[in-house]
């Protein structure tokens, strides 16, 4: 597999520390409010990288945490009159509601910014130990950017064009016994109202660069294999950890650096503070929440992706293309006349199992998501062109199997929400079905089994009661 590092700025191969395992760090939200589009592109296009992986057999450590202790949290509660963390906490439940709709699977951990406050401190300690950083006056603590030679690696800018760019401006907005412009906050003292915690420094809070580096060593380890976030994270963000994490621990932070790009309107980022932002309620109110992701997808995840109205329509239009797919596939299923393989479909089975290897090879190209779904429409096209009534059951399922494979990677679903049934409704399905042969209504249960097959359900008496799966 070829990942692009924005470190190297080059595509590598990528070379877990261990094999066949992956620690995978992704910057998460930060919450105050529901979540926009724009935010949901990098958890959709990483959670599609884990998803492909595990698929290549790795064991995926994802990591992601919530950033619950910010100014914009803090305002947000002056507004409503409450605490910031009954705002951080409605949100982060937004979010999970959001991101389990877009079918984002959680991740190994969610860690909170402001339950690793203890780790936050202990690392700032040792970096004012190190001579990395120093404290103010006020207690502020500050990190000596200055001292690490290769600040700005990440971001490939030079500390020196830093100075010629931004200096005297930031110099005059900087706090009382700041070294050097270029210094960042560590940690900072509270202000009338704000949370706070008790530290060797003052009461206050620590600065956002500082809780992923915590939290990607605590739980993954000093050196990680894949950091990710969106694009505007490399600076200063990204930069900042790196220099704090490597001044602290010695060794390199992360191997590769995974950046996407910006989901924009009318080629303009997406963003809270431009108002031009839809939130993911409010999209997939309108929208199957699948659209979304298929939307998303569209895109190999470095390039820019435009949303607008027009092309959701085209991805639910795709997505509804392949659903059909799967539908027919269903119905000549269920109605086939003839069950195992003859010599030709065994080979047409051979044939098509070549969308599995120019899929892989498509997401091997850096997760190349835009071609993964061009493939995935060459095999509908084949299925469609090489299916019909006197097709057996054997091969329709095999061919069923290999689309729902290879959908599934993308966290695609073959049958949308509303054809879903949720797992109380298949269980009252059952009961009445029981309820039907304890009456001895035969035609009556056969026909809710039928009706659960129609969804995808699939019933198994057992000796333990009846038993469901969903068939694909
Ligand atoms: P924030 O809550 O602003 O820290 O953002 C959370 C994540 O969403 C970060 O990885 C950002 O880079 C990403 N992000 C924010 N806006 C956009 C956008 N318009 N397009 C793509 N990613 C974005
Ligand atoms: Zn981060």
């Amino acid at each position: 597999m070829k990942i692009y590092n924005t470190m190297s700025r080059s595509l590598e191969e990528f070379i877990p520390l261990e094999p066949q395992k992956i620690s995978m760090y992704v910057c998460g939200p930060t919450v105050y409010n529901l979540i926009h589009i724009g935010n949901a592109r990098p958890m959709i296009v990483f959670d599609t990288f884990r998803r492909y992986m595990a698929h290549r057999g790795y064991k995926v450590d994802y990591v992601s945490n919530f950033t619950d202790v910010d100014d914009k949290i803090i305002k947000k509660a002056e507004e409503e009159g409450v605490s910031s963390s009954e705002i951080s906490e409605r949100y982060i439940d937004e979010c999970k509601k959001d991101m389990e709709a877009l079918n984002i699977l959680p991740a190994t951990v969610h860690p909170k910014a402001t339950e690793e406050i203890e780790g936050m401190i202990g690392l700032i300690s040792d970096l004012i130990e190190k001579g990395y950083a120093y404290v103010t006056e006020d207690g502020t603590v500050y990190f000596r950017t200055r001292k690490d030679k290769e600040y700005g690696k990440l971001s490939h800018k030079n500390i020196d064009d830093l100075e010629a760019g931004h200096g005297r401006e930031l110099k005059v907005t900087g706090s009382e016994g700041k070294e050097d412009y270029l210094d960042f906050v560590l940690w900072k003292p509270k202000k009338e109202g704000e949370p706070y915690w008790p530290s060797p420094w003052c009461d206050g809070r620590p600065g956002w660069h500082t809780e992923c580096c915590v939290m990607a060593k605590k739980y993954l380890g000093e050196t990680i294999d894949i950091h990710a976030g969106g694009e505007d994270l490399i600076f200063p963000h990204h930069e900042n950890e790196i220099a704090q994490a490597e001044a602290a621990n010695g060794v390199p932070f992360a191997r590769y650096w995974m950046h996407n790009g910006f989901l924009n309107v009318n080629n303009v980022k997406m963003a809270k503070s431009l108002n031009n932002f839809f939130t993911v309620r409010e999209i997939t109110e309108k929208y199957d929440p699948q659209v979304l992701r298929f939307f998303m997808l569209t895109a190999q995840y470095r390039n820019p992706l435009n949303f607008s109205e027009e092309l959701m329509q085209s991805a639910a239009a795709g997505l509804e293309r392949i659903r059909t797919c799967g539908k027919n596939l269903d119905f000549l299923i269920k109605n086939a006349a003839t069950e195992s393989m003859s010599d030709g479909e065994g080979e047409l089975l051979k044939e098509a199992g070549k969308y599995i290897d120019r899929f892989n090879e498509v997401m091997d190209d850096d997760l190349n998501t835009a071609d993964a779904i061009s493939v995935i429409f060459e095999l509908v096209k084949f299925i469609n062109s090489n299916t019909d009534e006197e097709s057996s059951r054997a091969f329709l399922e095999g061919l069923k199997d290999e689309l729902s494979l290879l959908f599934g990677i993308l966290g695609l679903k073959l049958a949308s929400e509303e054809e879903e049934l949720l797992p109380e409704e298949i269980e009252k399905l059952i009961e009445k079905r029981q309820e039907a042969r304890k009456n001895k209504d035969f035609a009556k249960a056969d026909e809710i089994r039928a009706i659960l097959l129609s969804k995808g359900i699939v019933l198994e008496d057992t000796r333990q009661g009846v038993k469901w799966k969903r068939a694909d």
